[in-house]
């Protein structure tokens, strides 16, 4: 299993029907919208080497504002 990235939830690689290829590893979502999260600012969720560490994927402080505390916004979980 793997992890989606923005959101948090496992994700089945043989099934994900949403990736995307950062750096040369392939990640996967759950849904479209957090495909489109990911792209949209990647660095954010692959921890970037300019943050010094404390970043939970998918409980990020500040920065998305659409991004709530708890939920699953993409896929309604
Ligand atoms: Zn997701």
């Amino acid at each position: 299993m793997a992890i989606d990235p923005v959101c948090g939830m496992t994700v089945d690689e043989k099934t994900a029907r949403f990736t995307a290829e950062y750096e040369g590893k392939t990640y996967y979502f759950c849904a479209k919208g957090c495909r489109d999260e990911f792209l949209a600012n990647p660095q954010a969720y692959v921890g970037g080497a300019d943050h010094g560490g404390h970043q939970h994927p998918g409980h990020m402080h500040g920065g998305h504002g659409h991004m709530m505390h708890g939920g699953h916004h993409c896929c309604g979980h």
